[in-house]
């Protein structure tokens, strides 16, 4: 249920009726917007509850929460969530892009890396420090050395940091160098690790996972949300599909399907959804023509040179290039872009 507070409701009068829904057992979300606030009451919903909460005279009204993602629907919150960590702005009609390479490989890479991303435009950077290897044989990522680098380039160019955290037990020591958590494809259903990235509060870039339809993916970023983490950014990567001629297959209507389900921002990869770096910067071009709140794109100083995702790979000549045509898109609708 959505308990919504009269307008000029006091912050004690919140707190009050935060007490009235946690005693009738249900969990009390505090969602405070431009117009009035709203307390999302989840959980088992007896007779007697909704009237009981409408009986007090600072409550407008209680409405019932359709979805099954209670605090992610856009019935629970009309406006947009912005994120918003360093200067990388995310949703609320700016396009906020995140760029770098899959995998931090060395301080000479890193710290070019990010130069060259952040000349083009991007305000977040990204680079795998713990990388999920379909293969065993494969390069498994820098680990904690990686992540002393990723800090290092942002302590250089003030670019925030997103990288991925694959492990409830790693959760701490990543959310001690990074300013977003990627939580990966392959997690997506890892629900211990949403729930312990859930308990930061730091904001969390949520992949949808390769087979994953829109409503578990949103039940996923619940999991985040009911911990009172209230900064998920969805990311469409593409799904697996029949289709071979690209990695994987990305469907772009689920930028403007999650719009009109959630308030929450969502961000387009065009690198892991075509897997192919040609396919990218057209891929970039329609994210934002459909709406997209932002992009993540792998670049990487010699995509040739790449430990891994090279293929998919921008060079920084061709991003920049990408960014600028974007850029022209984004003013045409209305949006900002760096
Ligand atoms: C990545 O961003 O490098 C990555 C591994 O992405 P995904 O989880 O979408 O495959
Ligand atoms: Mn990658």
């Amino acid at each position: 249920m959505i308990v919504v507070m009269k307008k000029g409701s006091t912050q004690e009068m919140v707190q009050r009726m935060v007490e009235r829904v946690e005693a009738l057992g249900l969990k009390a979300h505090v969602i405070v917007g431009t117009e009035r606030t709203v307390i999302a009451a989840v959980g088992e919903e007896r007779d007697g509850k909704k009237e009981s909460l409408e009986s007090y005279s600072e409550v407008e009204s209680v409405l019932p929460i359709l979805a099954p993602y209670k605090v992610a629907s856009l019935e629970t919150k009309r406006e947009p969530t912005v994120v918003r960590v360093r200067d990388l702005v995310i949703g609320g009609g700016h396009v906020g892009v995140i760029a770098g390479p899959c995998s931090v490989e060395s301080e000479a890479q890193i710290l070019l890396a990010a130069e060259q991303v952040k000349a083009a435009g991007a305000r977040g950077l990204r680079g795998g420090a713990f990388k999920p290897r379909t293969s065993p044989y494969s390069f498994q990522g820098m680990k904690e050395e990686g992540l002393k680098l990723l800090a290092a380039a942002r302590d250089a160019t003030g670019l925030a940091v997103v990288t991925e955290v694959m492990t409830p037990q790693h959760v701490e020591l990543v959310a001690h160098y990074a300013d977003v958590l990627q939580v990966g494809a392959r997690n997506m259903q890892n629900y211990h690790l949403l729930q312990a990235v859930g308990e930061t509060r730091l904001p969390v870039l949520l992949k949808r996972g390769l087979s994953a339809s829109m409503e578990e993916f949103l039940l996923a970023a619940e999991y985040v949300l009911d911990q009172g983490n209230q900064q998920v950014i969805l990311c469409e990567r593409g799904v697996r599909s029949f289709e071979t001629h690209t990695r994987f297959t990305l469907p772009l209507a689920s930028v403007p399907y999650l719009h009109q389900k959630t308030h929450l921002p969502v961000v387009v990869d065009p690198s892991h959804g075509t897997g192919i770096a040609s396919l990218v910067p057209p891929m970039c071009v329609a994210s934002v023509a459909c709406g997209a709140d932002g992009l993540i794109v792998e670049v990487h100083p010699d995509p040739h040179e790449a430990l891994s995702d090279g293929s998919q790979t921008l060079s920084p000549d061709a991003f920049a290039e990408t960014l600028a045509r974007c850029r022209k898109v984004a003013t045409a609708l209305g949006l900002t872009m760096d």
